[in-house]
């Protein structure tokens, strides 16, 4: 049990090094947790701590309800909404959250980034949502990303007038929805200056999807080699 949890202090630290490299945050503005598995317990950056200093014995292991485990530092200040979406989804293995700023640019205007591209319809099924606005500091977020995304099969969700929070199977999935989604809501934003966008159509959003989905295989079958393989394939995707 306590190696599982190292592992994951390790990687969930690992993992906040990618927000950086991605151009994702700015200052301390982002977190990245991930559920242990076969455990109520979740990993999730130290609050307030800038991402040079992080090591792996710094993150903070909490119950679900984002209460911490043992003495030390305290967590994010978003933990509450983490904890909120591991409860109410067993099927998200991480969770991540970002100011990445087209994509702020998008949850400001309070307007769902429109699915025009294929890599989008690949990647996030349709269109990324909006939610609503909440205040930060207890669960309310979470309430708001749960619902947002029911019956949505993105990934990501723009919460209104704050920024980007994304699920996946795992944290590695979950930061690689948020980079995606920075980058469609870059290139989009960038067609809308040139001039009108169209919406793919919902028959060949759902058939890119299918395609990605099953063909690359990022949500399908149990954690063997087979989908460790497609996972990996996805990873390099190039169209
Ligand atoms: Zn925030």
């Amino acid at each position: 049990m306590s190696d599982m949890v190292e592992k994951y202090r390790r990687e969930v630290c690992e993992l906040h090094g990618e927000l950086i490299r991605w151009g994702l945050v700015a200052w301390t503005a982002g977190n990245v947790s991930a559920r242990v598995p076969g455990t109520d317990l979740m990993v999730i950056k130290p609050s307030g701590v800038s991402y040079e200093d992080l090591t792996p014995e710094s993150m903070v292991v909490c119950d679900l309800d984002g209460v911490p485990v043992d003495e030390g530092a305290s967590p994010s200040s978003d933990t509450g909404s983490h904890a909120y979406v591991y409860r109410r989804r067993p099927d998200v293995g991480g969770v991540v959250h970002t100011h990445s700023p087209y994509a702020t640019a998008w949850a400001a205007t309070g307007e769902p980034i429109p699915c025009v591209i294929t890599a989008m319809a690949d990647e996030f099924g349709g269109e990324i949502p909006v939610g609503p606005f909440a205040l930060i500091g207890d669960e309310s977020i979470g309430e708001g990303i749960v619902e947002t995304l029911e019956g949505s099969r993105s990934p990501a969700v723009l919460m209104r007038q704050h920024g980007v929070f994304s699920i996946g199977k795992d944290a590695k999935a979950a930061v690689k929805a948020a980079v995606m989604c920075e980058d469609v809501a870059r290139t989009v934003h960038i067609a809308k200056q040139m001039g009108a966008v169209e919406p793919i159509s919902g028959a060949d959003v759902d058939s890119l999807f299918d395609r990605y989905q099953n063909v690359y295989g990022q949500k399908k079958g149990p954690a063997g080699a087979a989908s460790r393989e497609r996972a990996g394939a996805a990873e390099g995707k190039d169209d």
